[in-house]
């Protein structure tokens, strides 16, 4: 394992934080915290993909760069520092191309993945109900056979991507304890889409998706009837280590702007980064960060080489957002009564961390799922 980014990695990074820190990042400061139009997601995720993402982890066969998870988890963390709303679809359009790779028929492949690494198109990934959270086999959205035809009938919830999304792969009850993913056009399969207004990340889109008799080819099974739970296991793997540097690039992010205001404020006749009690609110920070970090940058490896790394990933997401949670309350808290206005950006990151300990699996589902890996007992139900 690299503790180390390689030449090639530094500078990929390098490159992308100009474009992030010149152009991408104050273009999404001066258009606020309402949501962001569609257009102007296209054109920030069509500029990223230039620096390799989505792109970067997928076969150039298919519009990919070939390189490895590595690679692209260094990359995620820079567009997390400067912007989770616009990482987040950057997540669910990375975790759909693998899907379609691994298990899409190739007519799917062809009609979608060019566009879904260049930037251009954006999926949605849905497996949540409104009774269905943590217990993701417990799916109700039915799909019944009629001809060549599924008939889809069911409520998704909290479906990222949701009103920007050009394609969504839904997780559908195809039997009794058969789970089957179809992909659904927006277009050509029309369904109605409702935003979920949420305490942060408002610029990109959490929604509900109402199915009601949607009419959808069987050819668009992805990865053969009855595969849905395999798959999305597979899909939670790759989702879990973007997640965890979610947290840590926003922890990264927050430590900065901390170790910044640290410097410039003084109290009690000196800067405040030389009272002891904020200088170890600082030390833990870095600590921190940094074992998040090598958690994801390890699952990601694994996920190269190929070895099985459900408990390593579920490692990585639970400790990369729960420390972010803690990070950016403690630079809030060094930013003093500065750090709840809107002046200072780290009450946004306040909001947005404390949400990553959700999707994907919560905090304690993580939990279960390392202990069941050690003890080989599961304690799920
Ligand atoms: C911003 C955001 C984006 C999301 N994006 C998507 C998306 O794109 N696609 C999608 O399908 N879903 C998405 N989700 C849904 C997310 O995956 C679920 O919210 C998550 O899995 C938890 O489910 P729930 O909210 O129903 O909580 P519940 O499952 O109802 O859990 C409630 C609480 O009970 C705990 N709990 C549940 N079961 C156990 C147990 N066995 N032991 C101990 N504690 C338990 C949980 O940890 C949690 O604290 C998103 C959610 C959010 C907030």
């Amino acid at each position: 394992m690299s503790f180390q980014p390689t030449q090639e990695q530094k500078m990929a990074a390098e490159g992308l934080r100009k474009l992030l820190d010149n152009d991408i990042e104050p273009a999404f400061l001066a258009h606020g915290s309402g949501p962001i139009p569609k257009e102007m997601m296209v054109g920030w995720l069509k500029q990223l993909a230039e620096h390799g993402l989505t792109n970067a982890p997928h076969p150039e066969q298919y519009g990919g760069l070939g390189l490895d998870w590595v690679t692209h988890l260094r990359l995620y963390e820079e567009v997390g520092y400067s912007a989770m709303d616009i990482a987040l679809p950057i997540l669910i359009n990375c975790v759909a191309a693998d899907l379609l790779i691994q298990s899409a028929p190739e007519h799917i492949k062809e009609r979608y993945l060019s566009g879904l690494l260049s930037g251009d198109i954006i999926a949605s990934v849905g497996i949540s109900e409104p009774d269905v959270g943590s217990d993701v086999a417990a799916v109700k959205t039915r799909a019944v056979r009629d001809g060549d035809d599924w008939i889809i009938n069911g409520e998704k919830t909290w479906i990222s991507n949701g009103e920007l999304s050009d394609f969504f792969v839904c997780t559908c009850k195809t039997g009794e304890g058969e789970l089957t993913h179809i992909l659904l056009d927006r277009k050509e399969h029309p369904y109605e889409v409702r935003g979920i207004p949420k305490m942060g990340l408002n610029g990109q889109s959490t929604a509900q998706i109402f199915l009601s008799d949607v009419r959808v080819p069987v050819e668009n099974t992805i990865g053969g009837i009855g595969a849905g739970l395999k798959n999305t296991l597979v899909t939670f793997e790759r989702a879990r280590v973007h997640m965890g540097a979610w947290g840590y690039s926003i922890a990264r992010r927050a430590m900065d702007e901390a170790i910044k205001y640290s410097q410039q404020r003084t109290q009690h006749g000196k800067q405040i980064a030389g009272h002891q009690l904020i200088a170890e609110k600082i030390a833990t920070m870095a600590t921190e960060i940094d074992a998040a970090r090598l958690l994801g940058i390890r699952a990601a490896e694994m996920i190269d080489l190929g070895l099985r790394c459900d408990k390593e990933c579920a490692m990585a997401k639970w400790y990369g957002t729960e420390i972010a949670v803690k990070a950016t309350r403690d630079a809030l808290q060094i930013h003093g009564g500065n750090g709840v206005t809107t002046d200072f950006i780290v009450e946004r990151l306040v909001r947005e961390a404390i949400i990553a300990p959700i999707p994907d699996g919560t905090t304690e589902i993580q939990k279960l799922l390392i202990a069941r890996a050690l003890t080989g007992v599961q304690a799920f139900r």
